[in-house]
């Protein structure tokens, strides 16, 4: 079956965020399961120089005010690619989204209506020799795919729409509409109109087949006015087309066996190097070195969403239990000064980097006891996947993909031997304060402990069950033998 994944950003060839790691690892999980996935993305600078073997597949002008061209061939881990060259409109320093003075581009909406046009007319078989039976479109910037197939009068494939994030919507004044190339009749609440503007999301999740994001808990919560963003009642509405697939991580670059960024190599049978991993870490942050010394870390962006002004309210509870703190993250000015100062009136039990850091990043998974991920809202989240494969327990926020990703070690939990880490809820100080007791008193039965880290280090946190999960959604769209 041939799958044509529409996206604005695909790793490693462009990355601002988890879209582009499902992007870039997806459609390889999915090629395990025998389907033919290819990934139309922007050209922006960079792209093409990061493709192999390229072939110029299709030639259009103009597309949106210049001439297109689409350009296939393969990113450097494998994914198949097809680059939409539109030097008009992608040919940009810097951000994808972003122009030099922090503001969108003011034409993004032309920049994502053409990435889509070109999902419709590779869709619609102007390829030739390769037609998509599904078209799989994510987040706002694909939006349209799905409409503008649907509003087409020709045999179309099915489509599918992911919402990796719905704070963002893609949302455009009125007078958009026709200069996108949607017809008047489109622009009403049961088409692409979002309260009198073009809503690309909002299109997207009416017009679609299949709607999915990227965890069960998260496709209940945003049918709720508290997550919705507005688009509760729609996908109240879509309900049973509505389904959470929670995301994998690559277990070959995230792996404390072989990683090359930590300080020892280590596995779930022979967990000895975390030790020194944690001795390493503390010495690179200026912590004292004491291997008894609960060690909590955070690796985030700062920003509302993550709820860290709850972590540094419990501070004192965290220095009264013990506990030392690494901090690896950077955003929000009144959130990295609250770290900052942290740092400085704690040396020796607060350290940290405000600034982004891969390498330390990795050092911290393996070094750390415990990975605390306060969200106030989580579609899926990363950093507790990987604190489930370093063995860092993650203390999380019962919530979103954190909910269905985290087994609490209540008592029954530890009965039975399925504990991974810690949740708390409601999202407040109090229960976040709550947590941390319930955390040192585990870390306190030393035997307990390593039981649930080893359980964290074997839970399958790989792309290969969630593919095995967008395949049979595939499958229930298009039957194999309809292919
Ligand atoms: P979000 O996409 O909302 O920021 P996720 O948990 O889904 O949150 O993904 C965040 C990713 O970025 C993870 O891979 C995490 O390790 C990484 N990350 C976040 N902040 C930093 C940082 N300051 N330095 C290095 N990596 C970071």
């Amino acid at each position: 079956m041939r799958v044509l994944f529409v996206a604005s950003e695909l790793y490693p060839l462009v990355k601002t965020g988890g879209l582009a790691d499902v992007c870039g690892a997806l459609p390889l999980a999915l090629a395990q399961q025998r389907f033919d996935v290819r990934a139309l993305i922007p050209a922006y600078p960079g792209v093409l120089d990061g493709l192999r073997a390229q072939v110029t597949r299709l030639r259009m002008d103009p597309l949106f005010g210049g001439a297109v061209r689409v350009v296939a061939g393969l990113s450097e881990t494998g994914t198949q690619v097809f680059a939409l060259d539109a030097p008009h409109l992608f040919a940009r320093k810097g951000n994808p989204y972003v122009g030099p003075d922090g503001r969108d581009w003011p034409d993004n909406h032309l920049r994502f209506g053409a990435l889509s046009w070109m999902a419709r007319e590779i869709g619609l078989g102007r390829l030739g020799d390769w037609r998509p039976d599904i078209v799989h479109a994510h987040d706002w910037q694909a939006g349209l795919a799905p409409a503008y197939l649907a509003l087409s009068r020709d045999r179309r494939p099915a489509t599918v729409i992911t919402i990796h994030n719905i704070a963002f919507q893609g949302l455009f004044p009125a007078d958009t509409l026709t200069p996108l190339r949607l017809p008047q009749s489109a622009f009403t609440p049961e088409g692409v109109e979002y309260h009198g503007k073009v809503g690309f999301l909002k299109a997207g999740l009416h017009y679609a087949d299949q709607i999915t994001t990227v965890s069960p808990t998260y496709a209940r919560e945003i049918q709720t006015p508290e997550f919705g963003e507005g688009l509760d009642g729609l996908l109240r509405h879509r309900a049973r087309q509505l389904t959470g697939i929670v995301n994998g991580i690559d277990a070959g670059k995230c792996n404390p066996a072989a990683d090359a960024s930590i300080a020892a190599r280590y596995t779930a049978t022979k967990p000895e190097g975390k030790g020194a991993n944690k001795a390493a870490l503390q010495s690179r942050l200026g912590l004292q070195v004491n291997a008894a010394a609960p060690l909590f870390c955070v690796i985030s962006r700062m920003s509302a969403q993550k709820g860290l002004d709850l972590l540094l309210a419990n501070l004192p509870t965290l220095l009264a239990g013990g506990g030392q703190l690494a901090v690896l993250g950077n955003g929000d000015a009144n959130l990295e000064t609250g770290f900052r100062n942290a740092m400085t009136a704690n040396p020796g039990r607060i350290g940290g980097v405000i600034g982004y850091d891969e390498p330390l990043a990795h050092l911290m998974q393996a070094g750390a006891d415990v990975i605390v991920v306060p969200s106030r809202f989580e579609p899926c989240g990363l950093t507790q996947l990987y604190g489930l494969r370093y063995g860092t327990l993650p203390l999380v926020a019962r919530l979103g993909g954190l909910a269905d990703t985290v087994i609490d070690a209540n008592e029954a939990a530890m009965h039975d031997g399925v504990a991974t880490g810690f949740q708390f809820a409601p999202v407040t100080t109090e229960a976040l304060g709550n947590a941390f007791t319930r955390v040192f008193e585990l870390y306190a039965r030393k035997d307990a402990w390593r039981q649930v880290v080893h359980r964290a280090m074997t839970r399958k946190v790989g792309w290969q069950e969630p593919a095995e999960k967008y395949a049979a959604l595939y499958r229930s769209l298009v039957p194999p033998e309809a292919v």
